[in-house]
């Protein structure tokens, strides 16, 4: 499948969030900025015929494109009414992937992943570098990690120094933009863009 094709199959057919929750930070990852993350794995070898990961799931961009792709596909969201709509984007583009609810924190998975994805919260609501947790516990169960990290100036100088300091490998890195529609009823703008930090990291 070629990039433009991936693109406008998830931007058509994968719905997001009916009702998010701030408290959880859901937010769904543009089709775009899906596709490009999922198009540079996929160009490294880490998607086709890989066993795939995607972490804090949602209702599935990732999950789906992954699978689009030749991965074979779990996913963890630790929200239950993600659920339904998850399952009718798996239905609505016939890639049908292992979700599991629960908090993939705490998770015991079974073996490792080939290759882990996760746009995970950005910590903005929670703790500040709270996405680290995720990057943590995605290189734990995974040989490499593509994640989408918040990109506000601070962190783009960060986070690589951070990535070091616990023990991880950056890879390679990108910047990409989300064009983010109003989500919440206290967004005043109807489109808004935000910096986001794309990563590929490994174990050291
Ligand atoms: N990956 C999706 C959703 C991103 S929003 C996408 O790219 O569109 C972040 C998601 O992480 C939300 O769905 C939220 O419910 C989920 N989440 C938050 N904490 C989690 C945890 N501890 N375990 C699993 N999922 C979690």
């Amino acid at each position: 499948m070629r990039k433009k094709e991936l693109e406008i199959q998830l931007e058509q057919n994968v719905a997001g969030f009916r009702i998010p929750k701030i408290e959880l930070e859901q937010y769904q990852t543009p089709a775009l900025v899906a596709s490009n993350l999922l198009y540079w794995a996929y160009m490294n070898g880490d998607i086709e015929n890989k066993s795939i990961l995607d972490l804090c799931s949602g209702t599935g961009i990732l999950a789906i494109g992954a699978a689009l792709l030749g991965g074979e596909v779990t996913a963890i969201e630790i929200d239950k009414d993600c659920q339904e709509t998850a399952e009718e984007n798996q239905l609505k583009t016939k890639t049908p992937y292992n979700l599991l609810i629960g908090d993939v924190l705490d998770y015991k998975f079974d073996g490792v992943f080939d290759t882990a994805l996760a746009n995970p919260p950005f910590g903005i609501q929670q703790k500040k570098y709270k996405d680290l947790d995720f990057v943590l516990k995605a290189v734990e169960v995974a040989n490499v990690c593509y994640v989408i990290l918040d990109g506000s100036p601070d962190n783009q100088a960060q986070i690589p120094s951070i990535l070091k300091e616990r023990g991880l490998a950056l890879i390679d890195s990108y910047i990409d933009t989300f064009v983010l529609s109003s989500t919440y009823p206290w967004h005043k703008m109807k489109r808004k863009l935000h910096q986001v930090l794309m990563l590929k990291v490994t174990r050291i």
